[in-house]
């Protein structure tokens, strides 16, 4: 007999990784009664790889995943020791804001929020079965390596890189979910026994080095952005307002060469990656260094970021030396890179392979085909990232929360979100190795901005209701003065001798008559808050505008036309998401569909046209067919 005072719960989230985290703030926050349980609560929202946030494409979904309500942007902010918005050059379709974060105080400040949760309790301990109905089709709770059963109404498993997990340094190969933690075993194979599909991938980390060792007179200095921004809507998340840290601190960059290629090359007998020992596939955009040197052989140098790793602490994180070569192939290596003559480590890099569940097994809402109410998130699905994981997770709890109350569930379209492209693409897609998000995934970037997140998604939460009362007024705020700036562009107009200095001084043409804010802003290189500095009627007109908003009216002035474009595009593919598939179809009735089709049809059991369409197998004109079959 146990002396536990509650094992019974609306939701059990398995694992508090950022998937986890996330996925149990959502759920409770919606009102449900949450259990986290995780092998270890020192560990809780730990990064395991590099101590920072966002980045291109990443920077986007965690706008989109505070816009919802979710935390990872607030404490990304608050645990925030650089910020760079990227990409500032190009179009803002492009521009991904990016923290390097204190790795320590981003965890703890992720276990103080859920702390001070309402409805979650915590459990340490790992879960090693599922409590699944005599029928095989129901979740009903956990079982733990404690022993303790807790019940139920949903489960979502965000287990990480832990189950089965396999870590390699060189020919030495140690059981374990990161590095210093225990794997997972036995949910892999019970998933198995009741027909799930499984597969291993591979990920690898870089060399933490003492700082004190190194010579950054050898390296290049590399700041954040003087104008500092943040990820959260909100407002009270101002980056570096810890206690007198109020100054970013800098990266460093420094490069390899021949004479560290070579040394590298001397481990490659002892390499897991090239002697057949990782099976898995590893993630093709962040190759280690060994891959980097094979895979490009023609060029003399790579790149290395220098990364602090926080405040208080020397440790570095070294990006770009990814590495599972035996450790004193990494030692010797390091040496030989300009600054590093003295390097001293404190761990070294390594590989980790584990289990994964290929993606297709589940529906738009993450639940999984085969057992009801059982929901997968994260690297548990094939992806890498904090920032893939921590969305999967939202979206999981959310859904989790909304499928035990009977309620629709909450499902976002690509040309809503990052979150919708991410899911869309791994539900219907499928991935064989390591699925990270790039622009490049979403078919309507101009529509999908990082600035826009809040427009996008804070109403839809509101009303599921996750996102707070102060988001919403934020947003509404942000869109009347965004209207009032646009509205007077459209209707009032530049002098000549205001403003003509100032465009001669931008190379841009000379007006020869009143003309209107609008068209001038439409232009290459003219800011709205540069015409403010030199025009006064502008500035005592819209001056006072909190800088969010000018910029949100500048971008929807300046690329209106593409905007609207992306918009009319998005709406045709919205209505053949409208077109549902029938369960009861029966597929192997429609003799003209190839035999591909089908298998791959009754596979993935689409809901909706639009979501046949992206069936990889699937053609045009298996889609004109189903449409005739289906009275269209
Ligand atoms: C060595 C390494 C290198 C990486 N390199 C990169 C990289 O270069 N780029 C990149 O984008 N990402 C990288 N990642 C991946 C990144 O860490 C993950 O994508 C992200 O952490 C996934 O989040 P998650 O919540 O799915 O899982 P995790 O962060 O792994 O969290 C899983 C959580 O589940 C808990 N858990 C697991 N099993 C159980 C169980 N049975 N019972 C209870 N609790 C359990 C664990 O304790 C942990 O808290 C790397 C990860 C590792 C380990």
């Amino acid at each position: 007999m146990f002396l536990i005072v509650k094992t019974d719960y609306d939701i059990i989230v398995v694992g508090a990784g950022h998937a986890g985290c996330e996925a149990a703030a959502a759920a409770a926050n919606m009102g449900s009664s949450v259990l986290l349980i995780t092998m270890n609560m020192q560990t809780i929202a730990q990064m395991s790889c590099n101590p920072a946030m966002g980045g291109i494409a990443k920077g986007q979904i965690v706008r989109e995943i505070d816009a919802l309500g979710g935390y990872s942007g607030i404490v990304s902010d608050k645990s925030a020791i650089q910020f760079r918005m990227l990409n500032r050059s190009k179009g803002p379709a492009m521009w991904s804001p990016r923290t390097q974060n204190d790795r320590m105080l981003f965890a703890c400040l992720w276990r103080d929020m859920l702390e001070q949760t309402k409805n979650i309790d915590f459990w340490q301990d790992t879960v090693r079965e599922l409590i699944i109905s005599g029928d095989g089709k129901k979740i009903e709770g956990v079982l733990t390596g404690m022993g303790i059963e807790f019940k139920s109404k949903a489960v979502v498993l965000t287990n990480g890189t832990f189950l089965n997990g396999l870590i390699h340094i060189g020919e030495k190969q140690i059981s374990g979910g990161r590095t210093g933690e225990s794997a997972s075993y036995g949910i892999t194979e019970q998933l198995v026994q009741i027909g799930f599909e499984t597969g291993r991938m591979k990920t690898g980390t870089p060399p933490r080095i003492d700082s004190r060792s190194l010579d950054y007179s050898k390296m290049e200095i590399q700041g954040g952005d003087d104008l500092v921004d943040k990820f959260s809507f909100l407002e009270n998340t101002t980056p570096f307002a810890g206690p007198n840290h109020k100054k970013q601190l800098p990266c460093h960059v420094t490069y390899t060469n021949q004479n560290v290629h070579e040394v590298l090359k001397t481990g490659f007998e002892k390499s897991p990656m090239f002697q057949g020992r990782i099976k898995g596939l590893g993630p093709r955009y962040c190759p280690s260094i060994e891959d980097k040197i094979t895979r490009f052989s023609e060029r003399e140098r790579h790149q290395l970021y220098v990364e602090p790793e926080g405040w208080n602490t020397v440790e570095i994180y070294l990006n770009g030396f990814s590495s599972s070569l035996p450790i004193d192939v990494q030692q010797k290596a390091l040496e030989l890179i300009p600054g590093f003559r003295n390097v001293k480590m404190f761990r070294p890099g390594y590989a980790i392979e584990y289990d994964y569940f290929p993606p297709t097994q589940l529906n738009l809402t993450l639940e999984t085909k085969l057992v009801e109410n059982l929901y997968f998130a994260g690297q548990i699905n094939g992806t890498t990232g904090y920032e893939e994981a921590a969305c999967q997770g939202l979206m999981a709890g959310i859904n989790a929360h909304l499928k035990i109350l009977d309620k629709n569930p909450f499902i976002l379209s690509r040309h809503e979100a990052y979150i919708g492209v991410l899911i869309d693409d791994l539900v219907n897609k499928g991935t064989d190795e390591p699925y990270r998000m790039f622009t490049s995934r979403a078919e309507y970037r101009l529509l999908l901005r990082q600035d826009n997140a809040d427009i996008r998604l804070t109403p839809v939460s509101y009303k599921l209701g996750l996102a707070s009362k102060e988001r919403l007024i934020n947003v509404e705020n942000k869109i009347n003065n965004s209207d009032k700036v646009i509205n007077y562009f459209k209707t009032n107009s530049a002098e000549p001798t205001v403003i003509n200095d100032f465009l001669i001084s931008k190379q841009s043409a000379p007006i020869n008559q009143k003309t209107r804010y609008i068209n001038i802003i439409s232009r290459p290189n003219i800011g709205i808050n540069e015409l403010i500095k030199i025009d006064i009627g502008l500035k005592n007109n819209i001056g006072k505008i909190e800088n969010e908003s000018i910029e949100q009216a500048e971008i929807l002035m300046k690329y209106e036309g593409y905007i609207e474009r992306e918009k009319l595009s998005a709406e045709k593919h919205e209505r053949l998401e409208q077109l549902l598939i029938p369960a009861s179809i029966d597929y192997k009735k429609i003799n003209s569909l190839s035999t591909e089709a089908v298998e791959k049809l009754i596979k993935h059991k689409p809901f909706t046209i639009g979501q046949a369409s992206r069936i990889s197998g699937i053609n045009p004109s298996d889609i004109s067919i189903l449409l005739i079959y289906l009275g269209r």
